[in-house]
């Protein structure tokens, strides 16, 4: 038994060759396991649940046929589709899950998530995902008109990129001692997350526990997955 974990796709139907590839991985790979989690920015940008056009519809279609098939399919918002919820899941077969959250994962206490507020040096950013994640703000964006909210994504997301290019690799990194808290806090797990797209494995020394830590790759280039089973995880490229 294990269990697949994967982050980062970055879903946009300006790139249909990842999509390609994440539905050749739901009907290829994922049946094998018994749980995929997704741990955010399973697209590119998400402007409300009510979009359902051709990305979002396939997507969802694709996941319920995993869920069918008898996988569990976990989802967890992302910084770039903190507005995907309930009916999305729904449609998805799939359970929605927050962030952080920690399970037991074939024996070993494991925390999962996004990662985004694990990278405190950026003040800029944190405010911003503060804004994002207030439900009064989601709250108004979301009566705006689909079409304004697709428009409003798009120059945030321009916006984004540019700052970005402002900002050090260190910076837009998780920040150990944020990592080390979050570690403290939940008893010294494993910790599983994406968003800062450099795959790898670190392991925290934190109050004389060690601690690993499964940073998921992005879908940019290549799609890839983690795998765990109870004898340990490893990443696998596809
Ligand atoms: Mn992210």
């Amino acid at each position: 038994m294990h269990t697949l974990f994967i982050s980062d796709l970055h879903l946009a139907a300006e790139r249909p060759q990842i999509m390609a590839q994440f539905l050749a991985f739901t009907t290829d790979i994922a049946p094998q396991a018994a749980a995929l989690y997704m741990l955010g920015d399973l697209f590119e940008y998400w402007a409300g649940d009510d979009d359902t056009d051709a990305l979002g519809a396939q997507t969802a279609a694709a996941l319920a046929a995993l869920a069918a098939r008898g996988t569990k399919v976990f989802l967890m918002q992302g910084n770039r589709d903190v507005l995907m919820a309930g009916a999305f899941a729904a449609r998805s077969g799939a359970t929605l899950i927050e962030d952080p959250l920690l399970i037991n994962l074939h024996g070993t206490q494991t925390l999962l998530t996004h990662g985004d507020a694990l990278c405190t040096d950026d003040a800029d950013y944190q405010r911003f995902r503060a804004y994002a994640r207030d439900a009064g703000n989601q709250a108004r964006f979301l009566a705006q008109p689909l079409e304004t909210r697709r428009e409003q994504m798009l120059g945030m997301r321009a916006q984004s990129e540019a700052s970005k290019q402002q900002k050090t690799e260190t910076i837009m990194d998780v920040a150990p001692a944020a990592v080390e808290d979050l570690l403290r806090q939940y008893n010294y797990p494993r910790l599983i997350h994406g968003h800062t797209h450099r795959p790898a494995r670190h392991v925290h020394q934190v109050d004389g526990h060690s601690c690993e830590r499964w940073v998921l790759n992005d879908w940019y280039q290549r799609g890839g997955y983690l795998r765990v089973d109870a004898r340990g995880c490893s990443a696998v490229l596809l």
